[in-house]
């Protein structure tokens, strides 16, 4: 498959692809979550949006992984790719550690928002880098600010850019995030709807397997991204 040939190719990423950079996936073993069943619940709770020093305190063990973090081979394996591809090539990412950003990517759809940035918790003050982080009050009405991410129950409106992307994509590749659920399952089915090339990379096999991807890879994605956009490029 000669990539440069390639009109537009989409990689949905998940937690899997950031565990190299040293940050924890939020379930599975050693998960975020699975450690503490009782911040998980919280992180459920409806009425959290409205509660910043609970949202802060919530993500904050997150939030420091994430400033002392790198990116790792396999996001740098995508900022290269997109160096060649240019906007031909969409990163969609359920991640909110802006690790693809820092590796050099720009055509970066985060679905989850960023850990990074803040935005006000009342006003619609544009979301802005803010890596010191914390509750502080927002300089337009004075609320406190929140963590620019979407939580449990909130809508993903950068849904809408993810499924144009995919839309028209001819390679669609999962990395790092489970087949079967949402919102990889429902991409791919949209990539396959559109004549892609689909294929999943993962540290496990699908449990149960979702037919919509083609081609399932075993392993890390810092082992496998570098060494596949050789073999898909050859
Ligand atoms: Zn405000």
């Amino acid at each position: 498959m000669d990539l440069t040939a390639c009109d537009r190719v989409v990689v949905l990423t998940g937690a899997g692809i950031s565990v190299a950079s040293g940050i924890r996936p939020f379930r599975g073993p050693g998960g975020w979550w699975t450690e503490d069943p009782e911040a998980e619940r919280e992180s459920a709770s409806h009425d959290l949006k409205h509660y910043p020093e609970r949202i802060w305190r919530l993500f904050g063990p997150l939030r420091k992984a994430i400033v002392a973090a790198r990116p790792n081979p396999a996001h740098n394996a995508l900022a290269e790719l997109e160096a060649r591809l240019g906007d031909r090539l969409t990163v969609v990412t359920q991640n909110v550690d802006g690790l693809h950003q820092r590796a050099g990517s720009r055509n970066v759809v985060e679905l989850h928002g960023s850990l990074l940035r803040s935005r006000c918790s009342a006003c619609d003050l544009a979301a802005f880098e803010n890596p010191e982080g914390g509750p502080r009050p927002c300089d337009r009405c004075g609320s406190l600010l929140r963590p620019d991410i979407v939580l449990f129950g909130e809508p993903v409106d950068a849904y809408d850019d993810a499924y144009r992307a995919v839309f028209f994509c001819d390679l669609f590749l999962a990395v790092g995030t489970s087949g079967c659920v949402a919102p990889a399952s429902v991409l791919v089915d949209r990539a396959l709807g559109a004549g892609a090339r689909t294929i999943l990379i993962n540290l496990e096999a699908m449990s149960p397997a979702n037919p919509a991807f083609e081609e399932e890879m075993l392993g890390r994605a810092e082992e496998i991204l570098p060494g596949l956009f050789q073999i898909l490029s050859a």
